[in-house]
């Protein structure tokens, strides 16, 4: 790792990735993560990515997003990603991303929850692994990008209010700032701040942590998204999750006396107000997912690492019903940023889960968030192509000399402090405007 790049980007998941992809090729870049690259949430999509299928489709899926998202999303955002989505789709498609197709060759579509038509491309359940792997491949082929894992964003370097670069704990163990004319954060979801997550346990919102200690503005950091169907276990670690699409096909949820209790395709926020009602009234810890509703050979091709890892927990889809319960999911707020990534602090963008461009609202619509952090880390690449300028080496390294890095050395009383920051902004925001 050197101590000097162009951009910076953090995070290797689908945003950070794609935006290496499409900065120009004489524009040098690291591209950082905490773990291995492929321990991001990105990886673990299951369900796929949408697509608008024509336009006539292109009402209902506005207002498809709109009415998940309690009308409290930004539609230009809304718009901008929707009309994207053919693009990004093609992208995909070109880079070999080898999508589900009808017998006729042309992509076939599924549904999830909240969705009023078939719009949603997918490979098999593990849709994320598939594009995420492939864009992997592609950033690793590029001479003018440095992927390094293992190295940890601990703070941002910071001069009268512009972002000069990171500081960074490198694979050595030794901490480093890094001087880039641009850094990027796509740092992704917060779920490793709570006990019960569909989230990689890395992901703790250190971008939003970092952003709140600059005073870089952030939004609606109390619209946290729980998924409804994540199959209930008693061992710690990460909740499994469930796709929406098994109920898409057909899945449904039962109570203690196995009867339906809700419909199942309302949006999630919805579905999950219903089930934890549903659990209070029946004094139980979880619900049941009856998935012998959809054809076994549909389970079987669709959906197979849900059927291998229920059986890893001893429960055989195709006979019995499979115990589920509420976890946190996604963060639709984060990091204020434009419809190209751009935060409030200038040379600092943000894209993928870690930002709030307004596309999602109070409550996102399944199967956009993929698309949403594909596109914007586009567009934010293409922004700073287009209006790039280098950055102060004189100011950067006056920034570093006024760095303590005393502050950095207990890395885990550096994470507990930005998680404190973090629910304490969580616990403001919900005070000052409750997610409704
Ligand atoms: C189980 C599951 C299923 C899902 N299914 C779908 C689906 O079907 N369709 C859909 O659209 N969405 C789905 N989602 C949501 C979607 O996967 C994520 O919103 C999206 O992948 C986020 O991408 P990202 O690039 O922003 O973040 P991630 O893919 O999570 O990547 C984050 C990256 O940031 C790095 N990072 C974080 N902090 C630091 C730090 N301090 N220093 C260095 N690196 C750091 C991590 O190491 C990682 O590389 C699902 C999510 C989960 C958890």
């Amino acid at each position: 790792m050197k101590e000097r790049y162009d951009v910076i980007i953090v995070g290797t998941g689908v945003a950070g990735l794609n935006c290496a992809l499409h900065l120009p090729k004489n524009k040098n870049a690291l591209v950082i993560c905490k773990q291995a690259p492929d321990k991001c949430d990105s990886y673990l999509a299951q369900g796929g990515i949408c697509r608008l299928q024509s336009e006539e489709d292109f009402a209902p899926y506005f207002e498809d997003t709109m009415r998940a998202g309690h009308y409290e999303n930004n539609p230009a955002a809304v718009e901008c990603m929707i009309r994207g989505s053919v693009g990004v789709i093609d992208g995909l498609v070109k880079l070999g991303v080898d999508f589900a197709r009808n017998a006729d060759g042309t992509l076939a579509a599924t549904r999830e929850g909240g969705h009023s038509g078939n719009r949603i491309c997918f490979h098999a359940d593990c849709t994320g692994k598939e594009i995420t792997a492939k864009l992997f491949e592609s950033v690793s082929l590029l001479k003018n990008v440095e992927i390094v894992p293992d190295t940890a964003m601990l703070d941002l370097v910071v001069s009268e209010g512009v972002c000069l670069g990171v500081v960074a704990r490198c694979p050595d163990g030794q901490i480093r700032t890094v001087f880039a004319d641009y850094t990027v954060l796509a740092c992704g979801g917060i779920g490793g701040i709570f006990e019960k997550s569909t989230n990689f346990r890395l992901l703790t919102g250190d971008g939003v942590a970092v952003c709140l200690k600059h005073g870089v503005a952030v939004d609606n950091v109390n619209y946290i998204q729980i998924h409804p169907t994540t199959l209930y276990s008693e061992k710690a670690g990460r909740s499994f999750l469930i796709s929406e699409s098994v109920r898409g096909e057909g899945a449904v949820l039962l109570d203690k006396n196995f009867m339906r209790f809700t419909d199942e395709l309302q949006p999630r926020d919805v579905v999950t107000a219903e089930i934890l009602k549903q659990m209070k009234k029946d004094e139980t810890p979880f619900v049941w997912l009856d998935m012998r509703t959809v054809p076994e050979e549909e389970l079987k091709t669709h959906f197979p690492t849900i059927v291998k890892r229920c059986a890893e927990e001893g429960i055989n889809v195709f006979k019995e019903c499979v115990p589920v319960v509420p976890a946190q999911h996604y963060f639709m707020g984060g990091i204020r940023s434009d419809l190209n990534g751009r935060t409030t602090m200038p040379r600092l963008y943000a894209v993928g889960e870690t930002c709030c461009n307004g596309v999602h609202g109070a409550n996102r619509l399944a199967s956009n968030s993929l698309l949403e952090s594909i596109l914007f880390a586009e567009r934010a690449a293409t922004d700073i192509a287009k209006n790039y300028s280098s950055a102060d080496r004189g100011e950067f390294e006056k920034a570093v000399r006024g760095l303590d890095m005393r502050e950095y050395a207990d890395v885990a009383a550096l994470a507990e402090k930005y998680k404190n920051m973090l629910l304490k902004a969580i616990e403001e925001a919900e005070n000052v405007k409750p997610r409704n």
